[in-house]
């Protein structure tokens, strides 16, 4: 932990410093755009085609063909989920929440695009529609599905509390993944990675900068909806944390099921979709 005083005394043009007015970093309009409106009235004659419910403390997987949605529901009670989502056809093409965070901000909503691992580097899918996105940021700096948390996981548990809990998100997407696809424990843990942690509502203290979580403003019916921008394999756990109120490592919050349905807007509309393609960089890095 930081001490709690610096020990370096500061500069005499300190203030100067620290008045320089920042920039930001990616400018995200220059990015490609996607035509929101368009998904949102294919949507509407799209058909449900398949939906898995996720119980409490356990992760769920389904797949989406690009160009379909698929829709992350809020049923029975406050509930927070963490997202995974990997290229169909090739696990190591995942999503890169860094990146992601980089390029918008460190909470998502509608328009924003969810962004894969290098070398591929290429939208994986894109929110069309948040039933929270009312919420924006509270008087903490909170808001709600942010690429800043990274899972909760037994490792984290086990330094602070001395404790093997078996059902963190990042042990439930790892089982679940490894049951699902046929892997070893192994191969299913080295693909599992940060997520984006959806209805969660997070921020940073404003005075320490520490990573702080409280009760979600979810309610049933709250959903957030994406369009697959690929091949897609969607991994959610319903985080043990419940609604993320108290604590996220044990079996003591209420927690409650989330659902994932994927609506297909049809042959016709998926063939008029263009997929993302990768990263058209070379690869190089300087070497001829
Ligand atoms: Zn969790």
């Amino acid at each position: 932990m930081k001490l709690s005083s610096p020990q370096h005394i500061a500069p005499q043009d300190a203030e100067n410093r620290k008045a320089v007015k920042p920039v930001i970093c990616y400018n995200p309009s220059t990015l490609p755009t996607v035509d929101v409106a368009a998904h949102k009235q294919w949507r509407q004659t799209a058909q449900k085609v398949n939906e898995i419910c996720i119980a409490p403390r356990s992760a769920g997987f389904i797949e989406v063909p690009a160009g379909a949605y698929f829709r992350i529901l809020s049923t029975e009670g406050p509930q927070v989920g963490d997202l995974n989502v990997w290229n169909a056809h090739n696990l190591d093409e995942r999503f890169y929440s860094g990146k992601t965070r980089a390029l918008y901000g460190t909470h998502l909503s509608t328009g924003d695009r969810l962004w894969s691992s290098f070398p591929h580097m290429r939208p994986m899918a894109t929110i069309i529609d948040d039933t929270l996105d009312w919420y924006g940021f509270d008087a903490f700096g909170g808001s709600v599905h942010d690429v800043i948390g990274t899972r909760c996981d037994p490792y984290t548990g086990r330094l602070l509390s001395g404790d093997d809990y078996h059902y963190c998100c990042h042990s439930n997407l790892t089982r679940g993944l490894a049951e699902y696809r046929g892997l070893t424990l192994e191969a299913a843990e080295a693909v599992v990675h940060d997520v984006l942690n959806v209805f969660m509502c997070t921020g940073f203290t404003r005075d320490t900068g520490q990573y702080f979580m409280k009760a979600s403003p979810v309610r049933p019916g709250d959903y957030l909806e994406f369009v697959a921008d690929i091949d897609l394999l969607v991994g959610l756990s319903a985080c043990p944390g419940g609604d993320c109120s108290s604590e996220h490592s044990s079996d003591t919050a209420n927690c409650y099921p989330l659902v994932i349905e994927v609506w297909d807007p049809g042959a016709d509309v998926r063939q008029e979709f263009t997929p993302s393609q990768p990263n058209e960089y070379s690869g190089t890095h300087g070497r001829s």
